[in-house]
Order: structure tokens, then sequence, then C-alpha cells
């Protein structure tokens, strides 16, 4: 009878995916791209604020719905998992920008672009009324 190791785990196949040298690079690759979506939360949730420029988040949202399309057209497990939860914080950045960009100051003096938190503008000095 066999185990359920080997019903999981049979030749070079883990649950009827093919396991050789190559899926081991894929996943490792997983396993660091995902390090990067913890650090930019991180960053991002500390800061309060998207440093990246939109045009960033618009091009990996686009460039990982293709990876995804691509890995569901191979059934690649390594694609598909890769790309599909990458949209996430590229969704989650776009939002966190428009809200900053939408929440930003205008100097009525210089016409200059503020922070929500400023007080005073950063080209001119004058006192902004929201701050
Ligand atoms: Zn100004």
């Amino acid at each position: 009878m066999e185990s359920l190791w080997q019903s999981l785990w049979s030749g070079n196949r883990f649950l009827g995916a093919g396991w050789e040298f190559w899926k081991y690079v894929g996943w490792l690759g997983n396993a660091l791209f995902f390090s990067f979506f913890f650090m930019d939360t991180a960053t991002t949730e500390k800061r309060r604020q998207v440093v990246i420029p939109s045009a960033f988040w618009w091009l990996s949202l686009a460039g990982s719905l293709l990876l995804f399309v691509y890995g569901l057209h191979t059934r690649d497990a390594v694609f598909i998992f890769a790309y599909a939860f990458t949209w996430i914080p590229y969704v989650r950045n776009l939002v966190i920008h428009r809200r900053h960009t939408a929440a930003q100051q205008l100097c009525a003096a210089c016409e200059a672009t503020c922070l929500p938190s400023a007080n005073f503008c950063h080209q001119c000095g004058t006192k902004l009324p929201q701050g």
C-alpha cells in the first residue's frame, strides 16, 4: 500500500507536477520575488507614501498580468504562483499614490506642489493654508 508521502511525492513528481532542477530555480525566484513584496510593504507603511513613480507600478501590474496569463497558458505552476498575487502590492501602491497626490497642497504664490503635511511652501516659503 502507498504511504501518504508516496502519493504526494512519487519519483520526480510532487502533487503531480515535475520537480526537476529548473523548478527549484523557479521556486527560488518566487521566494526572492516575494521578499521584495514584504520589503516594499514595510517601506511603504513606514513612510506612509509610495516613493517610486506610479508608472513603475502600472508597468509592473501589466507585466505581471501578462506573465500570469502566460503561466496559465503553459500550465506552469511556478509561473502561475509567481504572478497570481503580484498585482496586490501594485494596485495598493497605485491607490496610495493617488490618495497622496490628491492630498497635496498647491502653493497660491508660486503654484508649487507641496506635501500634505507641509506648513510652508518648499519653493518660495509662503505659509500654506492647511499647514
Ligand atoms: Zn510657493
